[in-house]
């Protein structure tokens, strides 16, 4: 598994171009969506990030010796009671999602003292985190709820930002509007990686792109601006020649219509390639497509090399699994996910190599 650290540093660029006057943050939760934050984040932050995004208070702790003073860490969830004081201690800025999340850093800022920096997030519809409108009601009721934390970032999160045609994105927006009028001001955020390519009327002053910054597509419907990311080889174990009627895999679900050739790969549905991909899926040898069949296994997949010179590849030949032509969403649409899952799927068995390193800024 190669990860490009220089085409992470271009998407962090080209993301900050799409979206100038905004401050362009990175979110590097699990761990970077699986690519290694502490190798990604350096990365970011010689690019221009300063402000980045995780989801648990744990991943912040870990990110810290990673990134510069400078730096800073908010934690989306934020944090649960008993981490709230090692939240905020460590310097990691919480996202207060629910009015008792606000009732403990108030009664923590009281207890010590003195003002927290936080983040309010608004559910400006997809009923999954922040204060509803009735919260944000009742907090401009009364003020004092906030007492002892200062809001530095007010934000919401889009439901379908990966279809620009929907109308969610634009009630959604016009939500967040009302709803912070009724908050003090403070600056704004809604878009993540998809919500960037919706236009300079979504980025409001901090935009949160993740996936975008890995070489996720941001939306379906359009050629990928992004640079791939991720080149994911596998060796050849073994490979056979059928005949006509050998059966391949468990189930014995694949059989051979004609005489052919096929490779046992030591990638299997534990490095992240599902079992329910198999009859769509494909690896990829010198730039021909080599389809897989059967089922997948834990360890292994079985592809057809028939149209590949037996000399060509033998024992130990290395396929790609995703390259620059093939990538995670192109996996995905063979497995029926999305790109997201495939990224953050991959695995820990595999041995990492990280390029351009150096030449990364
Ligand atoms: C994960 C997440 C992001 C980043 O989303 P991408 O689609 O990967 O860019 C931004 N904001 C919130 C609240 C998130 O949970």
């Amino acid at each position: 598994m190669t990860v490009d650290l220089a085409a992470i540093a271009d998407n962090y660029r080209q993301l900050t171009q799409r979206t100038a006057g905004a401050v362009c943050a990175a979110v590097v939760k699990a761990d970077a969506y699986g690519l290694g934050a502490a190798q990604v984040a350096p990365v970011l932050e010689q690019a221009g990030a300063q402000e980045f995004f995780v989801a648990h208070v744990d991943e912040g702790l870990a990110l810290k010796p990673y990134v510069s003073d400078r730096a800073r860490i908010t934690v989306l969830h934020g944090a649960r009671p008993q981490a709230l004081q090692d939240c905020v201690q460590s310097g990691l800025r919480p996202v207060l999602n629910s009015l008792e999340q606000i009732a403990q850093l108030r009664a923590l800022a009281e207890k010590t003292d003195r003002p927290f920096d936080a983040v309010l997030q608004l559910d400006t519809g997809m009923s999954r985190f922040g204060l509803s409108e009735a919260d944000v009601k009742e907090i401009s009721e009364n003020p004092s709820l906030l007492k002892g934390i200062s809001v530095s970032l007010i934000m919401s999160h889009l439901a379908c930002a990966d279809s620009p045609e929907n109308p969610a994105n634009e009630w959604q927006r016009d939500n967040l509007k009302a709803y912070a009028a009724l908050l003090p001001a403070a600056p704004l955020s809604l878009a993540a990686s998809s919500g960037v390519f919706l236009g300079p009327e979504y980025h409001f002053n901090l935009v949160r792109p993740g996936a975008a910054l890995y070489g996720v597509a941001p939306n379906a419907t359009a050629p990928n601006p992004l640079k791939q990311v991720v080149r994911l080889q596998a060796h050849v174990l073994q490979t056979r020649s059928l005949s006509k009627g050998d059966r391949v895999g468990y189930g014995l679900t694949w059989q051979a219509e004609r005489p052919c050739r096929v490779a046992t790969i030591a990638t299997g549905y534990a490095d992240g390639f599902a079992r329910a991909g198999a009859s769509t899926g494909c690896v990829w040898f010198n730039g021909r497509k080599l389809p897989i069949l059967g089922r997948i296994s834990m360890d292994s997949m079985t592809v057809d090399v028939s149209s590949i010179p037996e000399h060509e590849l033998g024992p130990d030949a290395l396929v790609d699994l995703l390259n620059a032509d093939y990538g995670v969403d192109d996996v995905a649409k063979a497995e029926g996910t999305i790109g997201y899952e495939i990224l953050t799927s991959l695995g820990r068995r595999y041995h990492r190599v990280y390029q351009n390193t150096s030449e990364a800024i």
